[in-house]
Parts: C-alpha cells; sequence; structure tokens
C-alpha cells in the first residue's frame, strides 16, 4: 500500500503536469498551425486530471460509479454534438457547454453550502462568490444559447429594468453575506441565495441583444473559469484552481479582444441596446451598386498582379471555402500575388474565417491579419469580397453617424477595383448599408457565394 504521503506527492506531480499541458495547450492554440495539436494537448492534460481525481475516489465507491456514469453519459452527447454541429451554429454550442461548465462550479459549491458549518469563514466565502459567479454564468448562458438558437427571438426591455437587476444583485449578495456569516446551515437561506443568483443571470441576459451575444458568451465563459478556480479552492484541488484561472484570464482577453475589434466597450455590450435597435438600411447611403457577369470578373481577375481576398459571414454560410482555395490556386498558376485578409470579427465567431481557410488547406502564409495587410490595399488591382460586409464598410472609417463609426475595418476601398460577390442587397450583421458597394470602382458580382466562385473559376479557366 502506498503511503499517504506518496499518493499526495504523486496526485500534485500529476497535477502539475496536467496544468503545464492545459498552459501548453492554450498556447499552442494561439496559431491555426498549431490548433488542433494544442486542443489534444489540453484534452489529455483534462483526462490526466480526471484519472488521477478518480483514483482518490477509491475502487469500491458507489460515488465513483455515479461520475463514471456521469462521465460516460456527457462523454457521448458531447461526442455526438460536437460531430454534428453546422460551423455556423458553433457560438451556441460554446455558450451551452460554457453553461454546463458555470452549472458544474455552482453545484460543487452548493454541494459545500448546504454542508454548512463543518468548515471555515475562508472557505464558505469562496464557495459563496464561486458559486454565485457560476450561477450567473450557468443561467446567461443558457439564455444566451436559446436566443443564438432562435428558441428566444425578442429580447425583454422594460423601463426600470437596470434598477430590478441592481436590486437582485443585492438581494443576491445579502443572502450570500447571510449564508457565510452564521446561518449556512439553513437549507431555504442557501436555496433563496442560489434562485437569485440564477435569476440575475436571466435579467442580465434577457435585454441583451443578439448581435453581441457573443461577446457575452465569451464574458460567460471568462467567468465560468472564474468560478471553477474559486472551487478549486474550496476542494483543495490544483488543476482545478490553474485551470479555472487560465481560462477567466483567457476569456478576459478574448472579451476585451472582440469588444475593441466591433468598437464597443464592455459596459456599452451589457447595458446598451445595440443590434436590437439599429435602425436598417440608412447612415446615409446614396449611389447605386453595378453588377458585374463572372465572365468578365474572372477576366479582371486572371490579369491582375495582385489580389487582396476578404472572406466574410457569407462564405461561411455558402460554405464556399473549398471553392475559394481553388479559384486561389489557378490565380496564383496564373501569376496573380493572392492573399487572405481577415478581419478580427469577420463570420460570428473568434476565429471563423481561419477555421474554414485552414480546413479548405489554404497556406497560413498567405492569410494575414487586419493590421498587417490594411496598407496593402492600395497596391491591389483587385479586392474581392465574399459574403462580407460590415467589415469592410468605409463608412466606420468616415461617417460619424453610421452605428459602426470607429470599428476598425479592412481598407477594400482603396483597392485599384472591388469585386463583391453576395446574394442580393442584403445587410450585414448591423443591419446597415454600405458605402463600399456604391463606390465607382465597385462591381457585384450576385449569388450565393458558393455558385459565384464556382462561375468565376470556369471564367478565369477561360481566360486561358
Ligand atoms: P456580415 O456583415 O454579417 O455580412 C454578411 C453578408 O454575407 C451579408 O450582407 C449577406 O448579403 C452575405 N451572404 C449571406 N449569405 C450568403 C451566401 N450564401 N452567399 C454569398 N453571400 C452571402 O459579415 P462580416 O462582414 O463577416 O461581418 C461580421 C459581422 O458580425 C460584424 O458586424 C461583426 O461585428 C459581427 N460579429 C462577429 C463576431 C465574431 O466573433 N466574428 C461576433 C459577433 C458579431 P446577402 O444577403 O445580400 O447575400
Amino acid at each position: 500500500m502506498p503511503s499517504e504521503l506518496t499518493v499526495q506527492t504523486v496526485t500534485q506531480l500529476a497535477y502539475l503536469v496536467a496544468a503545464a499541458l492545459f498552459i501548453l495547450g492554450l498556447k499552442r492554440m494561439s496559431s491555426p498551425v498549431t490548433a488542433v495539436s494544442g486542443v489534444r494537448w489540453a484534452g489529455v492534460g483534462m483526462v490526466l486530471a480526471t484519472v488521477v481525481t478518480l483514483g482518490l475516489m477509491g475502487a469500491s465507491s458507489f460515488n465513483l460509479m455515479l461520475v463514471i456514469g456521469a462521465i460516460a453519459i456527457g462523454g457521448v452527447v458531447a461526442w455526438v454534438s460536437g460531430k454534428r454541429v453546422a460551423m455556423t451554429n458553433m457560438p451556441q454550442m460554446i455558450a451551452l457547454y460554457n453553461g454546463m461548465g458555470g452549472g458544474a462550479a455552482a453545484a460543487i459549491a452548493a454541494v459545500e453550502l448546504y454542508r454548512g458549518s463543518e468548515h471555515g469563514m475562508t472557505h464558505l466565502t469562496i464557495a459563496t462568490i464561486g458559486g454565485f459567479i457560476g450561477s450567473v454564468s450557468f443561467s446567461g448562458s443558457l439564455i444566451a444559447f436559446a436566443k443564438l438558437q432562435g428558441l428566444i427571438t425578442k429580447s425583454v426591455r422594460f423601463g426600470g429594468q437596470k434598477f430590478l437587476n441592481l436590486a437582485i444583485l443585492l438581494i443576491t449578495v445579502a443572502l450570500g453575506v447571510m449564508v457565510v456569516s452564521g446561518v449556512h446551515s439553513d437549507l431555504p437561506l442557501v436555496s433563496l441565495f442560489f434562485v437569485f443568483a440564477l435569476l440575475l443571470g436571466v435579467t442580465m441576459t434577457l435585454p441583451i441583444g443578439g448581435a453581441d451575444m457573443p461577446v457575452v458568451i465569451s464574458l460567460y465563459n471568462a467567468l465560468t473559469g472564474l468560478a471553477v478556480g474559486f472551487e478549486g479552492f474550496v476542494l483543495d484541488n490544483a488543476a482545478m484552481i490553474i485551470a479555472g484561472t487560465v481560462v477567466g484570464a483567457a476569456g478576459t482577453l478574448l472579451t476585451q479582444l472582440m469588444a475593441k475589434a466591433m468598437n464597443r466597450s464592455l459596459g456599452n455590450v451589457l447595458f446598451s441596446n445595440f443590434g436590437e435597435t439599429s435602425s436598417g438600411g440608412g447612415a446615409g447611403v446614396t449611389g447605386t451598386q453595378k453588377a458585374i457577369e463572372a465572365s468578365d470578373a474572372g477576366v479582371m481577375m486572371a490579369y491582375s498582379q495582385k489580389i487582396i481576398i476578404v472572406p466574410g459571414y457569407g462564405m461561411a454560410v455558402a460554405q464556399a471555402q473549398h471553392k475559394v482555395w481553388e479559384l486561389t490556386q489557378l490565380l496564383i498558376d496564373h501569376g496573380v500575388k493572392v492573399r487572405f485578409a481577415i478581419h478580427p470579427v469577420a463570420g460570428r465567431m473568434p476565429g471563423h474565417m481561419n477555421v474554414l481557410l485552414a480546413e479548405a488547406g489554404v497556406p497560413y502564409d498567405l492569410i494575414s491579419d487586419l493590421d498587417e495587410i490594411n496598407a496593402e490595399f492600395e497596391t491591389a488591382d483587385v479586392a474581392l469580397i465574399i459574403g462580407a460586409n460590415d467589415v469592410v464598410n468605409p463608412d466606420a472609417r468616415a461617417n460619424r453617424a453610421s452605428p459602426i463609426f470607429g470599428m476598425p475595418i479592412l481598407n477594400a476601398d482603396k483597392a485599384k477595383n472591388v469585386v463583391v460577390i453576395k446574394r442580393g442587397q442584403g445587410q450585414g450583421f448591423s443591419g446597415i448599408d454600405n458605402a463600399l458597394f456604391v463606390l465607382d470602382q465597385t462591381r457585384m458580382l450576385y449569388g450565393d457565394a458558393q455558385a459565384a466562385l464556382g462561375q468565376l473559376i470556369q471564367a478565369v479557366k477561360a481566360a486561358g
């Protein structure tokens, strides 16, 4: 039999290795080249931490059976849904699974708080804070999921809503203080604390417009990490503390980056009604769009020296990434220099375009971020916009009246020619017209991105 000390040492060492794997995995996820292996590294870390924790439970324990049962059911559901989910539905899936993490952290807190006074004050305080954050993240993420899935189609707003939320927050905090300060074995009080914390997540998220949901999901992701970190302290589990802190920090950074790329502040996201109220049309765009045939656009591109491709949400909807790569290869064979310009919030989730282009086999050295490529549009013969809209709207730079004024955009309007592939006059995510589409040098190639690219490929081939 190994001594208790040996078990302790081996456990802590295993947690340290698991934590190192999480951090290295996360580091590798920051580049598309190494991202898949990063996910695997972090996954191995997670398996290691889980196995070691299960080992501590004792072989014959009934609880062990329950945990293994739960892991098996959860694992199968996650595996099947992960395989099936369409790329465009990824944000709501992330919301759902993130919510589960918050719920799990809150459940740990609930067990500790229902147990009551056998723990000290510090222990209970940490459990309560983690329980609060986890509950808000759980119910808030479920509402975010329901909104993105179209289960909740309206944003619930009424006068005095912010005061109601503030009141719920204050009541929750008061209940939390009462739980910690001695009345903690009182089951109804603990239950009431959780009811109010869950309610706060719901009332906070209900008024937020669908447009801001991805930022909110990222925020809840950070909160879930924080809650897990707190509960790691409660359970004295180093792997949970480190994993939770890493998720909390990464989620906070991602939230900030997304808010910045959309030119919003977090306060603005949480407390204003952007996205639902933006008027549509508007922002003073006048002029008419000029159409172009695929055959003419193909000839223009075949005889260009430099083309910058800007993919957007429409490319994802049409699943046109393979056709984009086919066209790119053809153009490169024609001696054209082709680059891809990726806006940080193109599509509907961070890294959306990078993932799709990587899936199609586009080499990473052809892909550039906004900062790297923006100065190059001036020297491009053609900017080919594929289902992108808001991320190339020059009003964001020039029109103070525009709702997206101040958002950094790709300078496609500086290219000598602009070819835009989209189905019709449809607006983008922010529901406003695009000044780029009516510029003198812009031509619209109307159609579904996949079909239009197919025609372009034929046209480039025909150009010899
Ligand atoms: P976008 O502004 O939403 O525009 C997409 C365009 O694609 C539409 O105007 C639509 O026009 C066209 N389209 C749709 N289906 C198509 C198809 N099958 N074939 C061809 N075109 C199609 O997209 P974006 O330029 O990528 O901008 C992203 C927007 O999402 C930004 O406003 C950003 O703030 C927001 N957002 C992004 C994230 C993120 O993390 N990436 C998160 C939240 C919000 P037609 O209907 O005329 O075809």
